[in-house]
């Protein structure tokens, strides 16, 4: 809100920009370069949904294997929910089934 008073006040006490470019010394540029790359690479992250809620699934099964095994990595490990981008609720779910088929050995706990 403040800040659009100010530049128009701005924009209003310099008329003419490019008389004051010309004009400033030609040292005081060179001891701060100014560089035309942007500092931060900015990018459109796309936002993670839970896979789970998206296919309305309540309770995870655990004799879904094919399913299970989407959430792991090649090691046999469990992907985090920072990659997968599954809610709390699912995540916990899932967890709970792998650990299940690790116990009756039909998923890997490491893949050596
Ligand atoms: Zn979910």
């Amino acid at each position: 809100m403040t800040e659009k008073t100010q530049t128009t006040e701005s924009a209003s006490t310099t008329p003419k920009p490019a008389a004051t470019t010309a004009s400033r010394p030609s040292s005081g540029a060179a001891s701060r370069p100014r560089s035309t790359k942007p500092r931060f690479k900015r990018y459109e992250r796309r936002r993670k949904v839970c896979r789970l809620c998206v296919e309305k699934v309540d309770a995870v099964d655990y004799k879904n294997i094919q399913m299970l095994k989407s959430f792991t990595m090649d090691s046999g490990k469990i992907l985090s929910r920072r990659i997968t981008g599954t809610c709390a609720k699912h995540q916990r779910q899932i967890r709970q089934a792998i650990m299940r088929n690790r116990n009756l050995s039909s998923l890997p706990y490491t893949n050596k």
